[in-house]
């Protein structure tokens, strides 16, 4: 995915700078980041999981190096560096615990592995939390005093903040929000996670996905049905449904409805624990935003669910949006949470 945000010269920027890393499955993106959040510089690279953690920490910590030398500035310019990764891990120990996407990777330091690589301190965060405070500190959300994220994709990530916490919980397990019940009959649809009836297992692109297929096998006329014939199945995905969303298929609208109805739901179980200002929608599954009709019916459909749902105070007062960083949010949240340590401990 190609960056979204605007990137500034260095002329521009303002110091302290920080490098924030957003370790994926598949990729891993490194950037600089000011101290107002705009990036200086960007790159990316495969994970390469196979590989192993090892190999990968070192690559991570030479990429660190190359995007400070691509912002133009030196090593010891940077304040410390912020590493977003996915879960399971323990956040204060720096360790990577049982990474369900990073096969093999279990029980390793990666915090202090990155750091003996690069040279510099690291902050260490789940990509969910670390993707919020992107959206928070530079992003859709920096208006706002706190904020929820939905990171709707293969599966639902939730991040939360409330003024500068990151609710990460007392075991790094906290806000893992896709994994609210949000139906507990027993046969309520089976969770990525393996447990039933949480709301990425309703709201998720796999959930989706899977919703297409059995409403076209009971024989719903769709034009999704030519188009999923018809596509290699690596592309056989969420987006098709929003293309056809798009055209006016009835069905592919009725399925996106569906997902914004249990995300409605979901968004006010949050709202009524943590009351927050803003929940921002991001990921893949954003059905183009704001710029598409399908978007646009996509979030009025989760604000109607809250609205009819929520106590009539937070009903009235909180805001529904997408978020506005795309695939930025993660480096430059990791880079967010360098610059929330590096002032906690100046
Ligand atoms: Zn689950």
């Amino acid at each position: 995915m190609p960056a979204k945000s605007q990137f500034i010269s260095l002329r521009e920027a303002q110091s302290p700078f920080f490098v924030g890393i957003d370790l994926g499955g598949t990729n891993i993106k490194v950037g600089v980041v000011d101290d107002w959040g705009r990036p200086l510089s960007w790159l990316s690279l495969p994970t390469e999981a196979e590989k192993g953690p090892e190999d990968a920490a070192r690559r991570m910590g030479e990429a660190v190096l190359k995007a400070i030398k691509k912002a133009k500035l030196q090593k010891h310019d940077i304040s410390r560096v912020g590493l977003g990764s996915p879960g399971t891990m323990d956040i204060p120990a720096g360790m990577l615990v049982n990474p369900v996407n990073l096969k093999g990777w279990d029980n390793f330091p990666i915090r202090d592995r990155v750091s003996f690589h690069c040279g510099l301190p690291v902050a260490f965060q789940n990509d969910a939390n670390a993707a919020a405070y992107g959206e928070f500190w530079a992003g859709a959300g920096k208006e706002y005093h706190s904020l929820v994220l939905f990171t709707l994709g293969t599966g639902i990530g939730c991040g939360i903040i409330i003024g500068d916490l990151i609710v990460d919980g007392e075991n790094s397990h906290g806000a893992e929000c896709g994994h609210i019940i949000i139906d507990s009959s027993d046969d309520a649809r089976l969770c990525g996670c393996g447990q039933r009836g949480h709301l990425e297992a309703y709201a998720s692109a796999t959930a989706l996905m899977k919703r297409a297929e059995e409403l076209l096998a009971e024989g719903h006329p769709s034009s999704l049905a030519r188009r999923f014939a018809r596509a290699k199945p690596q592309n056989r995905n969420t987006k098709l449904i929003f293309e056809e969303a798009e055209k006016g298929d009835k069905l592919a609208n009725q399925l996106v409805m569906e997902a914004a109805r249990w995300l409605g739901i979901g968004t006010v179980n949050l709202l009524h624990t943590i009351d927050p200002s803003i929940v921002l929608l991001g990921g893949a599954m954003t059905f183009g935003g704001k710029a598409t009709k399908t978007g646009k019916r996509f979030l009025d459909a989760v604000t109607r669910e809250v609205k009819q749902r929520a106590f009539p105070t937070i009903a009235q007062r909180v805001k529904i949006d997408f978020a506005s960083l795309g695939g930025d949010a993660g480096f430059i949240g990791a880079a967010g949470i360098a610059r929330l340590e590096h002032r906690q401990e100046a």
